[in-house]
């Protein structure tokens, strides 16, 4: 991009632009000035040979102002320097042949250093003006970096190349098929019919078209396409103040460099917001495929139990022991609380997932909603030893003590299902720095490091075994809602003593 730049050393500025007169003043007051201190030479101290005094001012000249300036000043002082200084004095003759020869040489001499000192002036210039070009590229290409949003980044771009090329812009892109002006600096509008026919045909051409081009003329301004390896991106439209924006060639690289930065940074944010979006979809097509999957086992699997049981509790009502009726009538019970808890699940998580858990939090002794807890998952349990140490001095917990039990429950729930029969299950309690530590101990397998995290995702169950116990993958998700929408915070560990599984809550103590 740079060696596109590098190539022409005409400098930026070298478009035509007014006569620039007051180089030309100052270029005949450097010669005035020499001039004068000639005449101070020859009158002071009878120095004759004033030629190069004459030709600093011509130097001088070159160098600050470039070449017809310094021609101008070598001009007059030819004239002056016979007319001042070669006898005979006050007239444009010459006497003297060896004074013909000094004049003619001087003037030549005057020529060729006019126009070397131009020379290194315009190569100064020019490599001033491309230091600040790569300079103004290399930061506008970092600030593209940086941004993320589509907005920003088009705003960016337009104010940029309107700075750089001391031009208006618009910027169109492609939207539901149609060309749309999405930026612009100055603020602007496209009504113009020829400047949306220019545009449509610059963007589906990939070529210059509108003003200063052989296709849309009338259009008022210039527009140029935006394009990277995959196709066009959108278009540029250009103008200064309503009139035709001409570019220099080298105006037109630097155009062309800018324009290709913002492609690619266009390119590059909407091939992000795409894939942010396929993300999404795929998110959202994984969690439909997980409930249809939950659904059909967790609602079918305990129907189908009680449909048998109940069926065969009619078919042989008469011949049944007590034992075995109670039995089904038992099994019919459990399958219908695990469909109740399974529809409660879903609920819950509804409620969540749109906001409608508004936890009424108040001062809350835990050691009772920890009861109340164990007392609902006693039917769980039953198998496993139920140890509940609460510290005796735990201040109140600032929590909802509903949602809090559903916590609880979903835990001990867990604990009860993972965690083999005969197996102890702790539920502790203590306080310290200002927040209250509850943690559900099991002596289950625990759960793979890799998953410590993920078990808190929707329907997120980790073993294929898992599938065969009943469940949704739903409870943890629930248990950490509701905990996090009461100010706290639910954690999984392993333990380090034995396999086992440690779930830990922490909640803001109630303040007087
Ligand atoms: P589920 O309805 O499957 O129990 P949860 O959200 O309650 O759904 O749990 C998600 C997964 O976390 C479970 O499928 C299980 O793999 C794992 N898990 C939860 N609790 C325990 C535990 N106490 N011990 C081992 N694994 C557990």
């Amino acid at each position: 991009m740079t060696d596109s730049l590098r190539s022409d050393p005409q400098p930026l500025a070298a478009a035509k632009g007014p006569i620039p007169w007051p180089g030309y003043a100052l270029s005949l007051a450097y010669t005035a000035a020499a001039l004068a201190a000639g005449f101070v030479l020859k009158t002071g101290f009878g120095i004759t040979n004033l030629g190069l005094v004459l030709l600093l001012a011509v130097l001088a000249s070159a160098v600050r102002h470039g070449l017809l300036p310094a021609l101008l000043a070598s001009i007059v002082s030819v004239l002056a320097y016979n007319f001042l200084f070669i006898p005979p004095l006050y007239t444009f003759s010459v006497a003297n042949p060896d004074d013909v020869v000094a004049l003619v040489i001087f003037a030549i001499v005057a020529v060729i250093a006019s126009n070397l000192a131009a020379i290194v002036r315009t190569q100064v210039i020019a490599e001033r003006e491309r230091a600040a070009q790569t300079e103004s590229l290399y930061l506008f290409s970092r600030k593209l970096t940086g941004v993320i949003a589509l907005d920003d980044l088009l705003w960016a771009t337009a104010y940029h190349i309107a700075e750089m090329l001391k031009v208006r812009v618009v910027i169109l892109l492609p939207e539901a098929g149609w060309l749309t002006l999405q930026s612009a600096y100055p603020p602007d509008e496209v009504h113009d019919e020829a400047d949306i026919a220019a545009a449509r045909w610059a963007f589906d051409h990939a070529s210059p078209a509108g003003c200063g081009t052989d296709l849309f003329g009338k259009a008022m301004r210039q527009f140029l396409p935006m394009r990277t390896g995959r196709g066009t991106v959108g278009v540029i439209g250009i103008d200064r103040d309503g009139m035709p924006a001409a570019l220099s060639p080298v105006q037109r690289r630097l155009f062309d460099a800018l324009a290709n930065q913002a492609a690619l940074a266009i390119e590059r944010v909407q091939l992000a917001d795409a894939m942010e979006k396929n993300k999404l979809a795929a998110e959202t097509e994984k969690l439909r495929n997980a409930l249809f999957t939950s659904i059909s086992h967790d609602l079918r699997t305990p129907l189908a139990v009680i449909l048998g049981a109940a069926s065969s509790l009619k078919d042989l009502a008469g011949s049944l022991e007590p034992a075995a009726h109670r039995e089904l009538a038992s099994t019919i019970q459990d399958e219908g609380e695990r469909l109740n808890r399974f529809i409660a699940n879903l609920l819950d998580m509804t409620r969540l997932e749109s906001g409608a858990v508004a936890p009424h939090l108040e001062p809350t002794d835990i050691g009772d909603v920890a009861g109340s807890a164990a007392t609902r998952a006693a039917r769980v349990l039953n198998g496993h030893a139920l140890q509940v140490n609460i510290a005796p001095d735990l201040p109140l917990a600032h929590l909802d003590p509903v949602l809090f039990e559903q916590v609880l429950f979903n835990l001990l729930d867990n604990a009860g299902k993972y965690a083999p029969s005969g197996t102890t299950v702790v539920v502790s309690a203590q306080a310290s720095d200002g927040i209250i530590r509850l943690d559900v101990v099991d002596e289950g397998p625990g759960i793979p490091d890799a998953d410590l995290e993920r078990i808190f995702d929707k329907f997120c169950r980790v073993m294929a075994a898992d599938r065969k116990r009943p469940g949704t993958g739903l409870g943890l998700a629930i248990a950490r809602g509701f905990v996090e929408a009461m100010g706290g915070t639910l954690s999984a560990a392993n333990r380090n003593d034995r396999p086992g599984a440690i779930f830990s809550i922490t909640l803001p103590i109630e303040v007087a």
